[in-house]
């Protein structure tokens, strides 16, 4: 997808800055219902980096972490309630970003869906990627 040397992006209003350095270590859709109500959304796109690649440029102080799960925690503008990332215990070097938060181009395709146990019927999937039943470690939903 070409060279990217940064993934910058921020909330809706603005407030909350950010940037990425490559490489993003994954990108998926994620159908889990935390999700899907967090954003009020049918899917969510994320992708992963480690820690030390994400840089809050500009609103730390306006960004708020809010507990999910026993184990996860996300992060959203406090101003204007755009969900930006998420985090979680099972992969603490980890922190995802919300792929439609980037302003522009990162160096990965979504590659797969996760947690479609979990998806909606009123919107398809039919763009021949790989389906997993939870995360992309457990077992393939086909077809
Ligand atoms: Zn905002
Ligand atoms: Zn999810």
């Amino acid at each position: 997808m070409g060279e990217v040397e940064k993934f910058s992006g921020g909330c809706l209003c603005g407030a909350v800055r950010f940037h990425v350095s490559p490489p993003a270590r994954w990108c998926f859709h994620c159908h889990c219902t935390l999700c899907r109500k967090a954003h009020g959304a049918a899917f969510v796109t994320w992708f992963g980096a480690d820690k030390t690649q994400v840089r809050i440029d500009q609103g730390e102080d306006v960004l708020r972490w809010r507990a999910s799960s026993d184990h996860g925690r996300r992060a959203f503008c406090s101003e204007c309630g755009t969900q930006i990332f998420f985090e979680t215990s099972k992969y603490p070097q980890q922190i995802d970003v919300v792929r439609a938060c980037v302003d522009g181009p990162i160096d990965r395709a979504p590659s797969a869906h996760v947690f479609v146990s979990a998806r909606v019927d009123w919107v398809a999937i039919d763009d021949g990627l790989p389906r997993y039943v939870e995360d992309s470690s457990s077992a393939r939903a086909d077809p």
